[in-house]
């Protein structure tokens, strides 16, 4: 009989029994009580019993419907532990707080609701906790437990979102067109779940979402680009954009990924498919970094390909300071998203602009040309490097070793150069105070020709970084302008 058990139902009929075992925070005992005392049903509900379910370690939210008022029940809590616990109520959405050491408890009183056309913002009426499970996004997200004395620690599963866990599928749990018509956001979700989880979307709703895919415009930048980022910070990436781009959605969130794909050819000549090929990078650096910006940089790295595309007889396919006008391009991508304009986006403009340089100094490493990648590059060269590495998508062995044998050069070099010169974190050894004192300046011209000229040495390798080298070679470029030392 045992061998017809999968091991999925084998591990729940086990945790059948012990569904309790995820309420073994101390927080679940409390709000029984302070259900019992108030006399209102409550349970969990969500994306806690879908973690629990899943194993995927420690819960950092906690959501809990109260048949009847959820910010009654939360400060009815509070009042019950031990410590002064503040309850953080918001009032317009019915819903209260309460923060213990890192989890996040949010309480909400079971709701009904209807939508209109024009918005994701429904009107709402107290319900029943069938009623709270209905407007749930998807089957594996209406899944509660009971907090209640009777029934405490029971699975209540009306659309048997555990089947679905099991078979790993995304389905909603009413009809999918209206599901995602009345809240767009949920397609975003959708995607998002998938990747995150390694699920499959049901057919139904992907069809669902491929109708309704122009009904993402109603929904803000900032929850869309939340809903990105998630993916980009999943294990494999690439399943997300993927998705996105089968139902639609791409083409509405960023067209300049979709700029990006297909083959031209001429004479017998063709170019990659520069979006198939972003996403392998992506989901390449995905192996080596959770920085989300440098996943990012990988996912953008390539978009200034689109508007610099040419053939010529001569140079067949070229894309000619792509790297420059991409980085251009990121700034004004993340000011549409309403992404952070601050250093993150400076620093994904950086990798984007310098995404070439390590593979053009490749093929012959100098050590002026690591030192200038050095300067230029400063604290960030070991991400560009990880880019770089990521970058490599050949499907030829031999071409593969190669270039990843190119770049291990280049990190030795960079290893060599930097302990040697000390160019990453540039200080100019001799001051523009020190230039203007020498000759009797005021700031003018001629100082800076000079502090570049020791710079531009110094990378160069004329001369060494060290104070006196770049004293005499003052000297020497001062002479050069016709300026006299004085005293
Ligand atoms: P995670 O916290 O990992 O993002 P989650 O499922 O907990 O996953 P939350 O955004 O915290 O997601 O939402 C908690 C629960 O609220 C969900 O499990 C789901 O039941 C419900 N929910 C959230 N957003 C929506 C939505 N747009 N439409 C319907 N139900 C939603
Ligand atoms: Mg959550």
């Amino acid at each position: 009989m045992l061998k017809f058990v999968s091991l999925f139902h084998y591990l729940i009929l086990m945790q059948n029994l012990n569904y309790k075992k995820a309420l073994s925070h101390s927080i679940f005992t409390t709000i029984r009580k302070a259900s019992e005392l108030l006399n209102l049903e409550s349970y969990v509900i969500g994306g806690f019993v879908r973690d629990f379910l899943l194993q995927r370690g420690e819960a950092k939210d906690i959501d809990i419907v109260a048949v009847g008022s959820g910010i009654e029940l939360a400060q009815k809590v509070s009042e019950l532990l031990p410590y002064n616990t503040k309850v953080q109520v918001f009032k317009t959405y019915g819903t209260a707080m309460l923060k213990l050491n890192n989890i996040e408890v949010e309480f909400v009183g079971a709701r009904k609701e209807s939508y209109n056309k024009y918005s994701r913002n429904p009107v709402i009426e107290n319900g029943s906790l069938q009623d709270d499970q209905n407007r749930r996004d998807f089957t594996i997200n209406a899944l509660a437990l009971s907090l209640n004395k009777k029934t405490y620690g029971d699975l209540l599963d009306p659309f048997n979102g555990l089947k679905d866990l099991e078979n790993k599928c995304i389905k909603t749990p009413l009809d999918p067109g209206v599901t995602y018509s009345d809240d767009p956001l949920r397609m975003m979700r959708a995607i998002r779940f998938a990747t995150q989880l390694n699920f499959k979307i049901e057919k139904k709703s992907l069809n669902a979402i491929k109708t309704h895919s122009n009904r993402i415009k109603i929904i803000t930048n900032e929850r869309i680009v939340d809903e990105l980022n998630k993916i980009l910070l999943s294990p494999v990436p690439s399943v997300g954009f993927l998705l996105l781009e089968r139902v639609g959605l791409l083409s509405y969130i960023l067209p300049e990924l979709i700029d990006l794909k297909g083959i031209d050819e001429v004479d017998g000549q063709r170019h990659k498919d520069n979006f198939y090929h972003t996403l392998e990078v992506v989901d390449n650096i995905s192996q080596n970094t959770n920085n989300l910006w440098l996943r990012w940089a990988a996912l953008l790295h390539d978009i200034g390909k689109a508007p610099t595309k040419k053939f010529s007889k001569r140079n067949g396919w070229t894309f000619h300071g792509h790297e420059f006008v991409g980085s251009k391009m990121v700034y004004k991508l993340f000011k549409r998203l309403h992404m952070p304009l601050n250093e993150k986006m400076k620093f994904v403009q950086k990798m984007v602009l310098m995404s070439s340089r390590p593979i053009v100094i490749a093929s012959k490493v100098t050590d002026s040309a690591v030192r200038r990648l050095l300067f230029d590059a400063g604290e960030y060269l070991d991400d560009l490097m990880t880019l770089c590495e990521a970058d490599i998508t050949t499907k030829n062995p031999k071409r593969f070793k190669k270039y990843h044998n190119n770049f291990k050069v280049v990190r030795q070099k960079v290893v060599d150069v930097e302990e040697r010169d000390q160019v990453k974190n540039f200080q100019p050894p001799v001051s523009g105070a020190e230039i203007m004192k020498t000759y009797n300046l005021k700031p003018c011209k001629e100082v800076g020709i000079i502090k570049d000229a020791i710079k531009e040495a110094i990378l160069d390798g004329e001369i060494e970084n060290n104070y006196k080298e770049a004293i005499n070679f003052m000297l020497t470029k001062g002479e050069e302008l016709g300026l006299i030392p004085i005293g």
